[in-house]
């Protein structure tokens, strides 16, 4: 007769638990430990009833909770105790109905597993490009709906083979219930064509796409979330010619390396920086490139780093191995359009630029951009948070009291939606500048809705009357809730961390709407999440041209020089106007004076912008930020010195920064003959400092002590590393971005972590 049962309990696990091989995980758990029951999935996510031994049952608990399948995130495990029923044997049983609520987890890059058995010349899954198995493979680019179940996937096309069905339904097998589940007999194909969609001749795809490469030529890759555009990445012609056709001037192409010691050949890699490369979201990540290391120039021309990620499906293993050296792995599009992911799309967007086209049949459903990471100030500062990040719940500080959607910014857009206090924020949508990038707005909106069954009521949107995604929320219909830009920016940042504040926030950035109707860009912000008050901000100047400012780093260096010595202007000593143009230069303060399309802005891009043309970096840029990156790069380490700033104004006044000191001081250092390295380096430190300045009057005034850094300024890596360590000496608590982006890529999560603590205030 059976020992009777010490303790049965029933635990209900929340949090990324579905679609994660977490059922066969208990299954087996329980083997391992004696205990008998079952498990399924319910609309909150898994349920359990476990019996046996006091011992066993509290291993198990602390197994599930602290141990659970390498994909799944525990939020939460709430456990009732019930009384012994004397059952015998484990079962897995059917999902429930409503399975709806259920998170999506990213899509996650081949595990060691998989990758083994496509190396494995004696499996049945030698050199198949869609293995994947629970622990990895593709999840959100495929889904269409929920429940995550193959049908609603675009793995519904494939029936499986008899071999696949049975790991698919062996819950003691890696792949019971891996919905993506295929192998060679049964699942998608790889197909080889040329600009005109006739195949070539080959047996091998891989192995002929690669020997085309190798070639020097162009050649589109379907991946898992969009098309690549692919091309030896030490070959110049090659690069060029991608460049070329691409229309892309001068940004940097990310690379695809096939090991880890490729990627040391080129550049340096920290440890973090390792984790990062090696995690199954795989980003693309920043690295210090190596002098000499072998990539053609034009890969990322002037940059002291390279893009680089690793392979992350087995079609990127295959055919890195078979190039062997790596390749530039740019997204597949001409220059600010969104990424090709449909077949038909590609082949007529991508003929002109490519010459060969390695294809399968497997859908994507939704687009889905490699996301870029890099290590600053020893943790993981995000730039794009796309593929392999969304759509992973955000948790916020406070739950909003009905189901809302965050419509972000303009550049660089992304969206959340918001059900109680999880926000998902989207994957990266691109700059709301045209219509194709809209429509995938929308669609981004309507399936993270779907797939999270959150039916907004309310939207929160940025003030800019110009913004797309304002107008869209203005035609919504829905309950509105305006943010300021840069409140959005630093609410953020708190949300990222848990906090309500209030803090001393700076949010540092290009341009974002005031309230005011001035362009705002360098705020110091005392905020919390439902009010923020300017406590300090940059001199307001104008901003001649208006956009083309932007493009035109001179024109504000005209400005700012303009405001450091008026009429008996030192500008006459530098060369500048004499390289624009005097004529040019000459009209561009005439605009700046009659405030003719010259909107003012107080922004610390443009500042850095300014100073970048100053030192003879930019007068013109390609693409946004350009001349501050280039500024950051040509900053000298050795330099100590720093530019001094002017901060005006009394306790309880708003306090207004005045950089000219700093303008002055740097063409003084200019006309002696020093050069970009030491400017540059000098403006950093100064900016640093007057951050630090800034916010000790502003403690002083208020007598809080926790700074949050925000705005697209702080992706600069030389400035986050000086002002930090000087905060801390401070005696400053610093919050920086690890989750979102700090540029406008966060700016959704702001938003809705502003909207939802508005609404649940009443
Ligand atoms: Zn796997
Ligand atoms: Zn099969
Ligand atoms: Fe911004």
């Amino acid at each position: 007769m059976a020992r009777p049962a010490a303790r049965r309990i029933r635990v209900q696990v929340t949090g990324i638990v579905q679609g994660v091989g977490f059922r066969p995980f208990v299954f087996n758990l329980s083997g391992r430990l004696g205990l008998s029951g079952w498990v399924r999935n319910d609309a909150q996510g898994l349920v359990a009833e476990v019996e046996g031994e006091a011992e066993a049952v509290a291993a198990f608990l602390a197994e599930v909770t602290e141990r659970p399948p390498p994909l799944a995130v525990v939020e939460a495990a709430r456990v009732e105790e019930l009384a012994p029923t004397g059952e015998v044997g484990f079962r897995i049983l059917g999902s429930e109905a409503g399975e709806r609520r259920v998170p999506v987890s990213p899509d996650v890059a081949t595990c060691a597993d998989c990758l083994r058995e496509v190396l494995d010349p004696t499996d049945r899954r030698f050199r198949y490009p869609f293995t994947n198995c629970t622990n990895c493979g593709p999840r959100y680019t495929i889904v269409r709906d929920v429940p995550y179940d193959r049908a609603n996937t675009t793995m519904a096309a494939f029936r499986m083979c008899p071999a696949c069905q049975r790991e698919y339904d062996d819950p003691t097998d890696r792949r019971f219930h891996a919905q993506p589940n295929a192998c060679p007999a049964c699942g998608p194909r790889l197909r080889l064509v040329d600009a005109e969609d006739a195949p070539l001749a080959t047996s091998d795809p891989i192995a002929t796409a690669a020997g085309l490469l190798a070639a020097g030529a162009i050649v589109a890759v379907k991946g898992l979330g969009g098309y690549h555009l692919a091309c030896d990445a030490a070959n110049e012609e090659a690069v060029r010619r991608l460049r070329l056709r691409k229309h892309r001037e001068e940004r940097p192409f990310a690379l695809m390396a096939p090991t880890l010691e490729a990627v040391r050949a080129l550049c340096e890699v920290s440890p973090e920086e390792e984790a990062l490369l090696l995690s199954r979201r795989r980003p693309i990540v920043l690295l210090r490139r190596r002098q000499g290391a072998a990539v053609a120039p034009s890969v990322a021309p002037r940059y002291d780093t390279l893009g680089i990620m690793l392979p992350y499906t087995p079609l990127h293993h295959l055919l890195l191995a078979e190039v062997g050296r790596p390749l530039v792995m740019t997204s597949g599009n001409r220059s600010d359009e969104p990424i090709a992911h449909e077949d038909a799309d590609a082949l007529g967007r991508l003929a002109g630029i490519a010459e060969a086209f390695l294809l399968h049949d497997r859908e994507i459903h939704i687009r889905c951009d490699d996301s870029v990471t890099r290590v600053v100030a020893g943790g993981e500062s995000p730039i794009r948070r796309s593929r392999g990040y969304a759509p992973e719940p955000l948790p916020l500080p406070v739950a909003a009291p009905r189901p809302l959607v965050a419509v972000g910014a303009q550049l660089k857009n992304t969206v959340a939606l918001v059900k109680g206090d999880r926000c998902v924020v989207s994957h990266h949508i691109g700059d709301l500048d045209n219509l194709e990038t809209l429509r995938s707005f929308e669609q981004a909106i309507r399936h993270l809705g779907g797939l999270f069954d959150v039916a907004p009521e309310a939207v929160a949107h940025d003030l800019h009357p110009d913004y797309l995604s304002t107008a869209w929320a203005e035609g919504s219909g829905l309950v509105r809730v305006g943010v300021q830009h840069h409140h959005a920016h630093v609410a953020a940042c708190l949300a990222e961390h848990g906090r309500a504040g209030p803090v001393l926030g700076v949010a540092f950035d290009g341009l974002g709407y005031g309230t005011d109707g001035t362009l705002w860009g360098g705020e110091f912000l005392v905020a919390d999440l439902t009010s923020f008050r300017r406590a300090a901000h940059l001199l307001p100047v104008p901003m001649p041209g208006g956009e083309q400012a932007i493009r035109q780093p001179w024109r504000m260096a005209a400005v700012w020089l303009r405001a450091s010595f008026g009429e008996r202007l030192g500008d006459a000593a530098l060369d500048l106007p004499a390289r624009v143009g005097e004529r040019r230069w000459r009209a561009c303060l005439r605009l700046a004076e009659t405030g003719l399309n010259a909107p003012l802005t107080s922004s610390m891009g443009r500042l850095f912008d300014a100073v970048a043309a100053l030192a003879g970096l930019r007068c013109e840029v390609t693409y946004e930020a350009q001349a501050a990156i280039e500024l950051e790069m040509a900053a000298d380490p050795e330099e100590g010195g720093a530019y001094p700033f002017a901060v005006a104004g009394g306790p309880g006044e708003t306090l207004v920064v005045d950089p000219t000191p700093c303008v002055r001081a740097a063409v003084a250092d200019l006309l002696q003959g020093f050069g970009a390295a030491t400017v540059s380096a000098r403006f950093h430190r100064g900016v640093a400092s007057m951050v630090v300045e800034v916010l000790e009057r502003l403690r002083g005034a208020t007598g809080l002590a926790t700074a949050a850094l925000s705005g697209g300024v702080f992706q600069n890596r030389l400035l986050v590393e000086t002002v930090v360590p000087e905060l801390r000496e401070a005696g400053f608590e610093v919050l920086l971005h690890r989750r979102v982006p700090p540029n406008d890529g966060g700016v959704c999560l702001g938003q809705a972590a502003v909207a939802a603590a508005v609404l649940a205030g009443g």
